[in-house]
């Protein structure tokens, strides 16, 4: 129970208990003096009933008068159990129900006697000498026909008796009272509680509120001011339910962007603190967020170059670009923007840092300016042979017939290296651009690989070298045809070109990893050749775009340095993964793996 409810109860009990009590004893007052008149009236009544009967008529001697009056007065006490005493009109005590009148004293000057001599009826109430106790009497004046007094009648009454009958009253009065206390109680707390109880309610949905609990409501009470002020909390928390979930809202999408951005965001405060770091910031600058939430820019463990750079643009309150080279966690090429955050009534809140990591762009740019050196480099060569040759010829050596058919034997062997170089390098292009689709098919293997070797046949027959084939029957793959055709082609012809006169070159196709029904969903094939090798320091770096391990050899088998690199990314193409093996002296061998299903 809350103190307000406690405090109201007490009061309404209290003011309901005050009202009784004061009610109460104006009643047990009321009741008690009618109470007190009624058995006047009585008494009243009694004497005159006993008056009307003829007491005064007896006649006699002093002795026989009492003797008579006694009598009668102890025969009426047993009728009506109340003391009754004759008085003479002198005063003189005749007869007494409870005293022997002897032993009493003139009565004339008692209070009641005299004020029924006076008013026609007496009452008092005093405590009686004879009978020791207090007494209400009532008396009257005895008249003749002649209205002459002949004497007084007395009768009195224990006010024991009276008390008696008033306390059993007050008895009644007080259990009442009591009873109804009790009853005022308990609709005293009834009724407190229907006032505070929606009060308390709405004091717990506010604490709910304070505690982030937007869903609590106060549930519907009555339409009065207290159902009112209900109503208006219960508005007051569906306004700030729907604040709080679009802030909620737009601080998930805020969340979500920071997260999912590529570029690093970190964020440094006022007090120069890091406050914000998101994970793309993680991921370039190699630390976590715990250890650097919280810490000051300049003691977080950056490069110096970088703290120096937040450092400026605080001191100059200014946007500030850079690019910088970071060797932690690895080597890389950073653009970082620094833009000081100002709010209006503030001069400045903090520092926004954006990361991007450019180290891919930086490396494309110049693997392209590096590729247009090389590829200027390459044409360069057969064209100045072409243009030399056919300088020589004009200068004259046309009329040496032998000489004039090597040179143009040259000429023409070096524009068509330049036709080759050209196409691969187109190939190559566009095979980098991804601009042409890829176009799966079922393609039988046996059949495919025996025209694929039909192809360089010849060539390979040039050089006495046996071209061999080891496929398993109805092997199928799902490739692009030609694309799968150019790479055993090219890895086959430099099999040719690189091995010497009487060699072997031999291609394998395998099934690899099958699965449960006995499928196999990947396959190899290995070209491998008995010829001259590849060097072991060579080897990482043949993939690479014209990269020869010996230029004039090359040249001389009309190499371009391009066919690993188009192979290489054909496999990929096919989603598979190509490497090498190779001993020198011994052969080299080419393998591919490829998934069979796409
Ligand atoms: P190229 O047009 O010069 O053959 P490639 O990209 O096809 O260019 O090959 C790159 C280099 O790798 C070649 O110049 C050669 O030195 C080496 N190479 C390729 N295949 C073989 C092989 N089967 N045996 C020995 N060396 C090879």
């Amino acid at each position: 129970m809350t103190k307000f409810r406690a405090k109201l109860t007490l009061i309404l009990i209290l003011l309901i208990g005050c009202s009784m009590l004061v009610a109460g004893i104006f009643m047990a007052k009321v009741l008690e003096s009618s109470h007190v008149n009624s058995l006047q009236e009585n008494m009243e009544r009694e004497l005159h009933v006993i008056a009307s009967s003829g007491v005064w008529d007896y006649q006699g001697t002093d002795a026989e008068l009492i003797k008579y009056y006694t009598a009668q007065a102890h025969r009426l006490k047993d009728a009506t159990t109340e003391r009754l005493t004759y008085v003479r009109a002198d005063g003189k005590v005749l007869g007494d129900s409870d005293q022997l009148p002897e032993q009493m004293d003139n009565h004339l000057t008692r209070p009641e006697i005299a004020a029924a001599a006076k008013d026609g009826i007496g009452y008092t109430t005093r405590y009686s000498d004879t009978l020791k106790e207090n007494m209400l009497y009532a008396a009257i004046p005895v008249k003749n026909e002649a209205k002459v007094t002949m004497g007084y009648l007395r009768i009195s009454l224990s006010l024991a008796q009276v008390d008696k009958s008033i306390r059993s009253l007050w008895y009644f009065l007080v259990s009442g009272l009591a009873i109804l206390f009790v009853i005022a109680g308990i609709v005293s707390y009834r009724i407190a509680k229907g006032i505070t109880r929606p009060i308390e309610r709405m004091t717990k949905v506010a604490q709910q509120i304070t505690n982030l609990n937007y869903e609590s409501r106060v549930p519907a009470y009555r339409n009065d001011e207290v159902g009112q002020l209900g109503q208006a909390i219960n508005r007051m928390s569906e306004s700030l339910q729907g604040q709080m979930a679009r802030i909620q809202e737009n601080e998930r999408r805020l969340q979500g962007v920071m997260e999912n951005m590529m570029s690093g965001i970190m964020m440094i405060d006022r007090e120069e603190r890091i406050m914000l770091l998101n994970p793309s910031a993680e991921a370039i600058l190699g630390f976590s967020s715990q250890e650097l939430l919280g810490k000051k820019y300049n003691e977080a463990k950056q490069q110096y170059d970088f703290t120096k750079m937040i450092q400026e643009c605080i001191e100059l309150q200014e946007p500030i670009s850079d690019e910088m080279m970071f060797y932690y966690p690895a080597e890389r090429i950073l653009d970082i923007h620094l833009s000081p955050i100002a709010h209006e009534d503030e001069e400045w809140s903090g520092v926004l840092i954006v990361l991007h990591d450019i180290t891919a762009v930086r490396r494309l740019e110049r693997m392209r300016s590096e590729f247009v050196a090389n590829v200027s480099h390459e044409l360069k060569t057969p064209i100045a042979a072409v243009k030399g040759f056919a300088e020589t010829l004009l200068a004259g050596a046309l009329n040496d017939k032998e000489t004039a058919v090597s040179f143009l034997q040259i000429i023409f062997d070096e524009s068509e290296r330049l036709n080759r170089l050209i196409g691969d390098i187109l190939e190559l292009s566009k095979i980098e651009s991804k601009r042409i689709p890829m176009n799966f098919s079922p393609v039988y293997l046996p059949e495919f690989v025996d025209r694929s070797l039909s192809v360089l046949r010849k060539e390979a027959e040039k050089k006495h070298i046996e071209l061999s084939m080891t496929v398993e029957d109805d092997m199928y793959i799902e490739a692009d045809e030609d694309r799968l055709r150019q790479i055993i082609i090219n890895l086959l012809s430099n099999g040719i070109a690189y091995t010497q006169d009487g060699g072997k070159v031999r291609l394998r196709v395998e099934p690899l990893e099958t699965n449960a029904d006995g499928d196999y969903e990947r396959l190899r094939i290995i070209v491998s050749d008995t010829g001259m090798g590849i060097p072991k320091k060579d080897l990482p770096r043949i993939f690479e775009r014209f990269y020869r391990v010996d230029k004039a050899r090359s040249r001389s088998s009309g190499g371009t340095g391009l066919g690993l690199s188009i192979v290489k990314h054909l496999v990929e193409m096919h989603k598979g993964t190509i490497r090498v093996e190779s001993e020198v002296g011994v052969g080299t061998k080419f393998i591919i793996e490829l998934p069979v299903i796409h």
